[in-house]
């Protein structure tokens, strides 16, 4: 039987490896860190031509659009991935129609300020003061020491395209921090939504104050920073005529998505010196080519405006290098037994060094599973037994299986001396949870009291305790 086949996509800071390092040896994992666009046929060839093989691709954030062509043309795909639990750029209703599972990560536990929304004032400080601008003088060795002065914010109208989460932090810190005033505008926002939105965040009725009517809104606000969900219908969602209505002065800050912003006219309007500078985390397409006019212009110079780059970055910090819970799978029931009845046979496994992935047959041999069975995470409240000398996984004896239970076995019931301890979170609950688990060698005989146990296992403690 070959290996299941998985292909990682747009991996560009080489951050998934680790999470998957425990299924090697299982599945074969392939790394494409460079990004195919199925906007051009000649990539959108390539990309299928790179795809076709693969059993399960995970699609990192919104890199690689997967759309009904492109997946119509993948007849090996039985599993989808995507980093987060809303991808936009997959079409979900094709999946779910030729029976593909499409699966997420549940979000990291928010605390303190969303990363999104620190870049977004890192970009709007670095424009109105110019600190990317003077940063590069200064280190091209230029004569002059100081350039035009920094806008001053406080007193200053924040306009805020989109009241969601993000929109609201964005705001709070305007009034808080900076003293400046904050207005809204998105298609269906009203004053009601926008001062229930204010009280969940502490800040008086009004501090949101929405202006109705779009240009309006534009013409009024000397930042104005976009923070809406890109849709068909939000595409282009400031455009020429929003961007004309700008004051000269204003500053543009985007970190929601690139075509959010019609790109043709906001080059235009900022090599026209049109407005004073905009910042821009995101780009239609990313990366940004080599060529692209927003790396290639002589910003800030001869007239045009100012301009401030980076690339792709307010989604995410550190925290997102460190949540193993995000990548945790589980395999769950799908049928309901009877106590201590038998729930599979074990009949592909191959002999196999320790491994993280392992399961221990006797005092010196272990095994790997080849099978779905490599889900079955461990429990201290088991719901399957490991039989290794039968090669048998059955249902544990003190309770049945119901459709929608976790499958768990007992680590240690197979093995003495893991590869890898690990913190137990089975959630079996105080008293019952043995917390760090490293197999049966590393617990003393009580702590395996009320377990089923392989022969091997038994052995190996009775020989220990001398009992
Ligand atoms: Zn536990």
């Amino acid at each position: 039987m070959s290996q299941p086949k998985l292909a990682i996509l747009d991996d560009y800071q080489g951050i998934s490896a680790p999470h998957f390092t425990h299924l090697s040896s299982r599945i074969s994992i392939s790394q494409f860190p460079s990004t195919l666009d199925p906007r051009d046929p000649r990539q959108q060839e390539e990309l299928i031509t790179r795809l076709r093989p693969f059993d399960v691709i995970l699609a990192m954030r919104e890199r690689t659009p997967f759309n009904a062509e492109t997946l119509g043309a993948l007849p090996n795909l039985k599993l989808l991935l995507t980093t987060g639990t809303r991808n936009r750029a997959l079409d979900t209703e094709f999946c779910a129609a030729r029976g593909i599972p499409v699966a997420g990560t549940v979000g990291r536990a928010s605390g303190g300020v969303h990363s999104t929304v620190q870049h977004t004032w890192a970009l709007i400080l670095a424009l109105a003061r110019h600190v990317a601008r003077d940063d590069a003088a200064l280190k091209r060795g230029e004569e002059l020491w100081q350039g035009s002065l920094g806008m001053s914010l406080a007193g200053r109208t924040l306009g805020l395209v989109g009241l969601g989460k993000l929109g609201v932090q964005v705001g709070r810190i305007a009034i808080e921090g900076f003293g400046m005033e904050v207005i809204a505008w998105s298609t269906n926002l009203t004053q009601e939504r926008a001062d229930e939105l204010a009280k969940g965040v502490g800040l008086a009725e009004g501090s949101f104050a929405v202006v109705r009517d779009k240009l309006r809104f534009f013409g009024r606000a000397d930042v104005v920073s976009v923070h809406h969900v890109l849709s068909e219908r939000s595409r282009g969602i400031v455009g020429r005529r929003e961007l004309d209505a700008m004051k000269r002065g204003a500053l543009l800050v985007n970190t929601s998505r690139g075509p959010l912003i019609d790109e043709e006219a906001l080059l235009e309007t900022l090599n026209a010196g049109g407005i004073a500078g905009a910042a821009l985390d995101v780009f239609d397409p990313e990366p940004l080519p080599r060529d692209s006019p927003w790396r290639t212009t002589a910003w800030g110079e001869d007239g045009r405006s100012e301009v401030v780059l980076t690339p792709h970055m307010g989604y995410g910090d550190e925290q997102i290098h460190g949540c193993p819970a995000a990548f945790a799978n589980s395999a769950i029931s799908t049928t309901s037994l009877p106590a201590g009845s038998l729930f599979a046979k074990i009949t592909t496994a191959t002999p196999s060094k320790k491994a993280y992935t392992s399961v221990q047959t006797s005092r010196n041999t272990h095994i790997e599973l080849n099978s779905d069975l490599v889900f079955c995470n461990h429990s201290c409240n088991p719901s399957l037994n490991f039989d290794m000398a039968k090669m048998e996984v059955r249902v544990v004896d003190d309770r049945p299986l119901n459709v929608g239970d976790a499958l768990t076995f007992f680590y240690p019931s197979s093995e003495w001396d893991m590869d890898q301890p690990f913190e137990c979170n089975c959630g079996a609950g105080e008293g019952r949870c043995k917390g760090v688990i490293r197999g049966a060698g590393g617990m003393k005989r009580e702590e395996l009291e009320g377990y089923w146990l392989n022969a091997h296992i038994e052995e190996m403690v009775r020989e220990r305790d001398g009992f």
